[in-house]
């Protein structure tokens, strides 16, 4: 099933949008991580019907919400490799009803370890479609500046191992320094995952992160839950 996590405005702590997280409750092992199951069905192609089933549901879901919520689903690189995408994500929007621009797609860098012309079509095709490309965890993978002159992408997600050791430890904060700095010259939104207290929201807010996600403002909610949030922008 999937989870949704609140994205907020990092100024006025507003809802924007949720992150779909999928959850798999396992009859014996109770509920089983994303991080050790996506890597198995990533193996065994599982992750093609998943990551289908994934992207027609959360436009589902949040075609319910008001229109200026938004939600973000994750892909994984075999997604690119063996499925056509924008075809996807096309039949996807059209049978929920959702505007592609309420739809973002993560990405993560692992998806440019093999950047061939037929993932930069897909990227393209998706950006003409109006969806919204994020890069997720940024600087935790392979990192090449390279891909940020050729793809358009409309958000970085700062990983929480950058926020974590804030405000205190001196190279998290170098290089979320940095990050902000690129992605504020490139026209990019800049989301800070994982703030859990408030001093790194103060430090994050002050380096001038627009968006904010973590356990401060919420964990990750059901779908219901997230319609009753969606419905009034607000966290209790
Ligand atoms: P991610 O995309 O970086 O997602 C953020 C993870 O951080 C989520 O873990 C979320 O629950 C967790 N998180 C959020 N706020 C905080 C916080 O304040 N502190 C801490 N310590 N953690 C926080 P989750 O749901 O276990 O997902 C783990 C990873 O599994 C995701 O990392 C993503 O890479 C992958 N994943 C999850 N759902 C999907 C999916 O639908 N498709 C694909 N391809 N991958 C998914
Ligand atoms: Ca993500
Ligand atoms: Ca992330
Ligand atoms: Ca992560």
């Amino acid at each position: 099933m999937l989870y949704f996590q609140p994205i907020v405005t990092a100024k006025e702590g507003r809802i924007r949008g949720f992150e779909a997280l999928l959850r798999w409750r396992h009859p014996a092992r109770g509920f089983v991580s994303p991080a050790d199951f996506i890597p198995l069905a990533e193996e065994t192609g599982v992750i093609i019907p998943l990551g289908e089933w994934i992207i027609r549901e959360a436009c589902r879901i949040a075609a319910t919400w008001p229109g200026e919520v938004s939600v973000a689903v994750n892909l994984s690189p075999i997604q690119f490799r063996h499925s056509d995408l924008p075809l996807l994500v096309r039949s996807a929007l059209r049978e929920s009803g959702l505007a592609a621009t309420r739809l973002e797609l993560e990405i993560t860098e692992s998806v440019f370890l093999e950047a061939t012309p037929a993932i930069h079509a897909m990227l393209t095709t998706l950006r003409e479609m109006r969806v919204r490309l994020s890069l997720d965890d940024f600087g935790t993978g392979y990192s090449s500046l390279s891909y940020l002159r050729r793809i358009a992408f409309d958000k970085i997600k700062i990983d929480q191992s950058f926020v974590r050791d804030l405000p205190h430890e001196r190279s998290g904060a170098a290089i979320v320094r940095a990050i902000v700095d690129l992605a504020t010259g490139l026209d990019m939104t800049i989301t800070a995952e994982g703030v859990e207290t408030e001093a790194q929201r103060l430090c994050l807010l002050h380096q001038g992160c627009h968006e904010f996600q973590g356990y401060l403002f919420s964990k990750p909610v059901p779908a219901l839950e997230a319609g009753i949030l969606a419905a009034k922008r607000d966290l209790p």
